[in-house]
């Protein structure tokens, strides 16, 4: 990279953009096979660099989130998908470990409650989406309704297969009032993932990570493959984009998905409200 060692910090932030290149385009398939969840693009070698950089990218992110939440006419919805041990978690440690919890919420989605079940799949996502001045990070989220349910049959196909078109016009209704809606799915590899599994198990800090599902879902890695091309070719639409993170370094990962973020709150051009005071007749006794 030109002039890396002189303009460390600087050289990045200006490239936030290029990690545009790891949009989904409305309508395009995407092969993960030819997805290299190793590219660390031009960073290649460069993870020293590049982790010197996350903290200026987080403090980016932190005051662009304060801002956000005293603007307070937006909300921002961001998405985490990806296979088990993808780094879901590891993502919202490390990308939002900075900001305010009063503008951020984390909801992760489990195995639906019998209540839930009870009610159609969008029920209990809608009442977690976030409100004006929030951000709402989805630690998985209403795609798992076509992606376990249809790997595992839990409901038939001509449920789940109606899900593609009610998941966009329920994305398409947050973004018209006023919902920024970004998806990141988190690509590792195979190898990757059982790498991952077998450092938890030798790790006891971290074997109560370890679930059943873990072994089982492994197995059907084929189907979530092609489930998740599905997802990504059918709702990443222009407002509410899928990225595909290259994933399998936990440094780059950070990366992108901060810098995509940064980019997206830069963009919406947020302000500090006036003062509701008259400043010069204002006075502190
Ligand atoms: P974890 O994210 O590791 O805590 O695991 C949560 C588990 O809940 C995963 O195996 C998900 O696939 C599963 N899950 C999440 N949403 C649903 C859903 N709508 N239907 C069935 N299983 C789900
Ligand atoms: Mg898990």
């Amino acid at each position: 990279m030109r002039g890396a060692g002189r303009r460390r910090g600087p050289v990045v932030a200006e490239r936030t953009v290029g990690f545009d290149r790891y949009r989904v385009r409305p309508g395009q398939r995407v092969r993960l096979d030819r997805v290299d969840p190793e590219d660390t693009s031009e960073f290649r070698g460069g993870k020293r660099r590049a982790e010197a950089t996350l903290p200026e990218r987080r403090a980016e992110l932190d005051r662009l989130q304060e801002l956000f939440y005293a603007d307070g006419r937006r909300s921002l919805l961001v998405v985490l998908q990806g296979m088990d041990t993808s780094g879901k978690d590891g993502t919202v440690r490390h990308v939002f470990e900075g900001m305010n919890p009063q503008g951020v919420k984390v909801w992760s989605f489990k195995v639906p409650t019998p209540e839930e079940l009870a009610h159609d799949f969008l029920w209990r996502i809608h009442r977690r989406t976030p409100a004006k001045g929030e951000i709402a990070i989805f630690n998985r989220s209403h795609y798992e309704d076509v992606l376990i349910v249809r790997v595992h049959r839990l409901v038939p196909r001509s449920v789940w297969s109606k899900r593609f078109d009610a998941i966009n016009d329920f994305e398409r209704q947050l973004v018209d009032e006023g919902t920024t809606v970004v998806k990141f799915f988190l690509h590792i590899s195979r190898e990757e993932q059982a790498e991952r599994l077998r450092a938890r198990l030798q790790d006891p800090r971290r074997q109560w990570k370890l679930s059943a599902a873990d072994a089982r879902e492994r197995a059907y890695w084929g189907d979530y493959v092609t489930a998740y091309e599905e997802v990504l070719r059918r709702t990443s639409t222009e407002r509410a984009p899928w990225y595909v993170v290259p994933a399998n370094h936990k440094w780059f990962r950070n990366l992108v998905v901060s810098s995509v973020l940064v980019e997206r709150l830069r963009s919406l051009g947020c302000r500090y409200p006036p003062a509701t005071v008259d400043l010069k007749t204002f006075k502190i006794r």
